[in-house]
């Protein structure tokens, strides 16, 4: 008998390019959103992108209001959703890098409220995703929260985010390979849910990505509009699947690690990179191609050690040793790897010296 079933919810409107910004208003009007938006913004992104797209709306008839977050916290998800209350919004718009749109995120999916993602930062794929993430205390959270019903990415605004920002969304999307990998493991050895149509996009949405790695250079806009499309497409996998897996496998959980004992100390997304260098070396051994993983992330200025993400060996250690306990999720990293073998593999791979 046949009983399967899935719901798949993606973004209705994507709408990516140069000047993109100018069209909030319409793509609101697109999804049939009324009533008084709420902006959920922080500090430089509310001066590039949030004033200009309030005097849009004013333009229309709308007050908008508005509240800057500056840190991702739970608090920070009240004072929102606290605000949406008092200026009796109907749906909120997060104007920003990940932080504005994670919280904005979180507090829609709070008030049951329509949301809109305008990122300014192609810094990470949770600008599409239906999961947010809030440090908490000294862990890390992954909690529900509403996917965007429209994702508004103007490239001119993009190009201008600091480079390290967009190097780190394109090794966000580079650990899509061991992320697959982990979860054709998974389904090998756990029986795990799996979908092929969402593993084969993660993986060629990496691979149209390292192809294009020439043409990632700071303050280009076309590198722009190559990482937020693939940012978008890792997302639409991750909607498919209905799960993070085809985008966050073992090399995921050692940067979640990473955020416990060394907060703050690298972008998320470098920090999968340099994982996924490793956890593509325990796939493959010493010919596998981690030294692919490697140069594509070196060609796009990536960091590809521990000093260069601004960690030491020790922590690096810990982390690659502790982190399969973080969560139930079958890696390559099975029951764990000992200090010995996680030595190893930092070396071998140039992670460490
Ligand atoms: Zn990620």
């Amino acid at each position: 008998m046949f009983d399967k079933s899935t719901w798949i919810r993606l973004p209705r409107n994507v709408v990516v390019g140069h000047g993109v910004v100018d069209q909030v208003v319409d793509v609101v009007d697109d999804v049939h959103l009324q009533g008084r938006p709420l902006f959920v913004t922080s500090p430089t992104p509310k001066e590039v992108a949030a004033d200009p797209i309030a005097a849009d709306f004013e333009a229309a008839g709308i007050d908008p209001a508005v509240v800057t977050v500056e840190t991702a916290t739970f608090d920070a998800v009240e004072r929102v959703i606290g605000t949406a209350e008092a200026e009796e919004a109907s749906y909120l718009v997060g104007i920003g890098g990940g932080k504005a749109i994670d919280i904005a995120k979180m507090a829609s999916h709070h008030l049951e409220m329509g949301f809109l993602s305008v990122p300014t930062a192609a810094s990470h794929d949770g600008i599409v995703s239906n999961r947010g993430s809030v440090p908490d205390g000294d862990t890390r959270h992954s909690v529900a929260a509403e996917p965007p019903l429209a994702v508004v990415a103007d490239t001119e605004i993009l190009a201008d985010a600091p480079w390290e920002l967009t190097t780190a969304g394109c090794a966000d999307i580079i650990s899509n390979y061991t992320a697959v990998m982990d979860w054709r493991l998974a389904r090998r050895l756990k029986d795990v849910e799996h979908s092929e149509y969402a593993a084969a996009l993660s993986e060629m949405t990496a691979e149209i990505l390292v192809d294009n790695a020439d043409l990632i250079r700071p303050g280009l806009e076309e590198s722009a509009w190559i990482v937020t499309k693939a940012l978008m497409s890792s997302g639409v996998a991750m909607s498919i699947a209905g799960s993070s897996r085809p985008a966050s496998g073992a090399e995921h959980l050692f940067s979640h690690q990473l955020d416990r004992l060394a907060p703050n100390a690298a972008l998320h997304g470098h920090q999968v990179g340099v994982g996924s260098i490793m956890t593509a070396y325990l796939h493959g051994g010493e010919r596998g191609f981690w030294r692919d993983i490697r140069s594509a992330l070196e060609s796009i200025d990536a960091p590809t050690t521990a000093a260069e993400l601004g960690i030491d060996e020790e922590t690096l250690l810990e982390a690659l040793t502790t982190c399969h306990e973080i969560r139930d999720r079958y890696t390559i990293l099975g029951d764990g790897m000992n200090e010995r073998a996680a030595r190893e593999v930092a070396t071998k791979t140039g992670v460490i010296d």
